[in-house]
């Protein structure tokens, strides 16, 4: 397994690669590895066979976090990533630092984003303004030195899948994108970097999101049409019940569109974002 920080010497090697007529499948992460993590990885091996290379990028990126967001303390242990990403059968890491990845921004010699303008107009892009600015900026970059013939992504950032799927049609992007289911803890708990947080009774009260997806999804399954108004008051009661967990945002839309819907029916996409202590967990499922 190689590992590579510098920007120009891994877009040499994908060059040397693409010439070659090997495929390259792609998982862009932030680090703190889990088995989510993981998954997208075996995923991507699936997908380019025996013979191609699996990258892996580890860069926890300045530009996705808001000014009073937990980037400082972003959990980090790249020793242990790089054992795993081994273990998992990946043939390159890449451990850009911010000097690679963002040269001149400190002097304000760097000034180029790339920025969706619908999809992120909604949800996590109204709870966090500069996230979505930060992740396609920085995975159009990753992909320009990558260059991956699949992307994958998961499933638990629903919304920044869709985002990146319409930046890769939009701009030309030659890669595939492919979106993995996510994966659980046993008690359903979505796998996140931020469950290290969770410590003591936080752990358990994180379980409400989970919880919160079942019964909404249980509640259309009977009804077949409920208003949205109606069961976002409902699981703002059901979350409010764990003493440390606060509502950032509960949303029902179309899975295609993203546009918030009045009345939930199945098929409907759910997502949350919920605060368990200073940790902010988001969920997203099918109801
Ligand atoms: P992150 O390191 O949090 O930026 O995540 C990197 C990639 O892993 C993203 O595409 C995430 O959607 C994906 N991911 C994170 N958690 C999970 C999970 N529990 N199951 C599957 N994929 C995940």
């Amino acid at each position: 397994m190689r590992i590579i920080s510098r920007a120009p010497a891994v877009q040499a090697l994908s060059l040397r690669w693409k010439r070659a007529g090997i495929k390259v499948g792609f998982v862009p992460t932030m680090g703190y590895l889990h088995e989510g993590h993981l998954s997208l990885v075996r995923t991507a091996r699936r997908h380019i066979g025996k013979k191609g290379k699996v990258v892996v990028s580890i860069y926890v990126n300045p530009t996705q976090f808001g000014p009073t967001e937990d980037l400082a303390k972003y959990p980090r242990d790249l020793k242990r990533d790089l054992e795993l990403c081994r273990e998992t059968g990946v043939d390159l890491v890449f451990t850009p630092g911010d000097s690679d990845m963002y040269p001149g921004k400190a002097e304000r010699n760097y000034s180029t984003y790339v920025v969706e303008e619908k999809l992120s107009q909604t949800m996590e892009g109204t709870a966090r303004p500069v996230h979505f600015r930060g992740v396609t900026t920085v995975v159009a970059k990753l992909f320009n030195l990558v260059l991956p013939d699949v992307a994958v992504f998961g499933q638990k950032d629903f919304q920044q899948a869709a985002i990146i799927r319409r930046m890769v049609c939009d701009l030309n992007f030659p890669v595939k994108i492919i979106v993995a289911p996510t994966l659980r803890e046993r008690d359903g708990l979505a796998m996140s970097s931020r469950n290290k947080y969770l410590l003591g009774d936080l752990r358990r009260q994180a379980t409400v999101l989970w919880c919160a997806l079942k019964i909404a999804k249980t509640i259309v399954d009977k009804s077949k049409s409920v208003p949205a108004a109606d069961l976002k008051s409902d699981l703002k009661k059901l979350i409010q019940i764990e003493p440390d967990a606060k509502l950032d945002y509960v949303e029902f839309f179309d899975p295609k569109t993203l546009l918030p819907v009045a009345s939930v029916k199945p098929g409907t996409h759910m997502a949350l974002a919920v605060y368990i202590g200073r940790t902010r967990l988001i969920d997203n499922a099918r109801l």
